[in-house]
């Protein structure tokens, strides 16, 4: 079935999936990979509303390359897991740029001044922020595999109840890690 076979509704269902993916995905490795912690996250069903998720984490980013690294793969797994979801296409860096161009994003503004911010280090291995945005994606994309049960599980839960608070979030992790090591 291709997006032009799709009823509206079809469409919005498959949105609201991706969007519940996208906050999950934010929300998981905020705890996983970056040691902080959620106040909540939300998904609301508006169609007309390109940002109607929310993930609100508090998390410490310093200034270092792999504080950048972390806040760019932190913002990076939002979108990545819509892709896994089947909702977008992984952007080249060319429409990643296109996009940045728009300034209609404060996300992809984010991504790229972590990229720019790597790419200016001393520890950057090319000092080319297209560099830095391959290696980056990649890197999230291998955070989403060690994830993917977790996040599917908060995307679940979200995608019921359209709220999580931070303590629902942290409960539903741990059970998805121990399901995990029992398998
Ligand atoms: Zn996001």
């Amino acid at each position: 079935m291709t997006h032009q076979h799709r009823t509206r509704a079809q469409r919005e269902e498959a949105f609201h999936r991706a969007c519940c993916y996208h906050e999950a995905a934010h929300a998981v490795f905020a705890l996983k990979a970056v040691g902080g912690s959620v106040c909540y996250v939300e998904v609301n069903r508006d169609w007309d509303n390109p940002y109607a998720g929310n993930c609100r984490v508090e998390v410490f980013f310093g200034g270092g390359y792999a504080d950048h690294w972390r806040n760019a793969l932190f913002c990076m797994v939002g979108r990545l897991a819509e892709v896994r979801v089947g909702w977008r296409a992984l952007q080249t860096w060319d429409e990643f740029i296109d996009e940045l161009a728009l300034e209609n994003d404060p996300e992809t503004l984010e991504i790229y001044k972590c990229l720019e911010a790597m790419a200016s280090d001393q520890l950057s291995e090319t000092g080319d922020p297209e560099d830095e945005y391959d290696a980056a994606t990649a890197d999230a994309d291998q955070a989403l595999d060690e994830m993917w049960p977790e996040i599917t599980a908060v995307a679940d839960a979200l995608m019921e109840r359209g709220y999580l608070d931070g303590g629902e979030v942290e409960r539903m992790v741990a059970a998805a890690e121990a399901d995990g090591e029992d398998a």
